[in-house]
């Protein structure tokens, strides 16, 4: 325990340490969780907003430690980045859901895309087309039914660089988005200039609309910004009606949240299906 009295940097010292040795026993915990198979991906449905059809899912990564419970990738993801871990286990989560993607499809002779999350370190492995590329084969799936997610921030620096990843991925013709768009710095002048079919708005902008007019002035934008550039505009954190109203207004097709469901497994996402399709 802290005691009473000690100076902030003992304090401070004392975090840190413990902040690295939790870090480094999650690294050795995530090689072995690895080795065991202890990661699962759940799946949240997006859905078109004026239709109310189902579109397509996000994949979305669990650790189903045998003590700890459920670990969220908030707290993972970042050690895995940290210690490159990250590779192998995004081919993991490449791989598995190319494999889902085939029997989702085959099932419903459908058509629905599945985003698959990619880290900074994966988008800038020079190998990493070429991974996805073997997911997709493997699988045998039509590549546009992956959707492939990078973040805005990790356009940011060497735009030439990024450019060149971009259509490397690109030219396997699979589908891509920026995620969390709004929250990074990237240059919009550049955004045109990327083979992106897909903006998804942050949940940040979206969770006090209507309530927050600076909120929805900035949504607003962004899917008018999409649009002018041809591309498809998904909200994130779509959780109220008032929400769906605020986007089906202005035009935004794609909505993904908990109003409609939280991530959830393949078994439970069949039943979704049958009973959102049911006559
Ligand atoms: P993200 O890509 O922005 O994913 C959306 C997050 O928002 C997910 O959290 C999802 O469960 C949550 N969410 C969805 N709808 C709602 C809503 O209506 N309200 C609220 N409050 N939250 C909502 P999750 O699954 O905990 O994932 C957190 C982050 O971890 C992801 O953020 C992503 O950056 C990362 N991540 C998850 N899976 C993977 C993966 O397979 N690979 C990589 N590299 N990163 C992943
Ligand atoms: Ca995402
Ligand atoms: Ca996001
Ligand atoms: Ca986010």
């Amino acid at each position: 325990a802290k005691a009473a009295g000690r100076s902030t940097h003992y304090f401070f010292t004392d975090d840190l340490d413990k902040a690295v040795q939790e870090s480094l026993l999650i690294e050795s915990e995530l090689r072995v969780a690895l080795r065991e198979y202890q990661f699962q991906l759940f799946y949240q449905p997006q859905i078109d907003l004026k239709t109310g059809k189902l579109f397509g899912f996000e994949a979305l990564i669990r650790w189903n430690h045998p003590e700890r419970g459920m670990v969220s990738p908030a707290i993972f993801i970042p050690v895995a980045e940290q210690s490159g871990l990250i590779v192998e286990l995004g081919e993991w989560v490449l791989a598995e859901a190319s494999m889902f993607i085939a029997r989702l499809n085959h099932r419903y002779n459908e058509n629905y895309t599945v985003a698959v999350n990619l880290s900074a370190r994966q988008f800038k492995d020079k190998s990493v087309a070429k991974v996805i590329k073997s997911s997709i084969i493997n699988a045998r799936i039509k590549p546009e039914w992956l959707d492939i997610e990078i973040t805005e921030s990790m356009l940011m620096g060497d735009i030439n660089e990024a450019l060149h990843q971009l259509d490397d991925i690109k030219a396997l013709g699979v589908q891509m988005s920026i995620d969390d768009f709004g929250t990074g710095y990237s240059s919009l002048s550049y955004l045109k200039k990327f083979p992106v079919d897909t903006l998804k708005v942050d949940r940040a902008f979206i969770k006090d609309i209507p309530d927050d007019t600076d909120d929805m002035a900035i949504s607003d934008a962004i899917i008018a910004l999409a649009h002018k550039l041809n591309m498809k505009v998904i909200a994130e954190g779509v959780e109220t009606a008032e929400h769906v109203e605020f986007l089906v207004q202005n035009h935004c097709q794609i909505g993904q949240g908990y109003l409609f469901s939280q991530p959830i497994d393949e078994e439970s996402l069949y039943k979704f299906i049958d009973n959102s399709t049911k006559p």
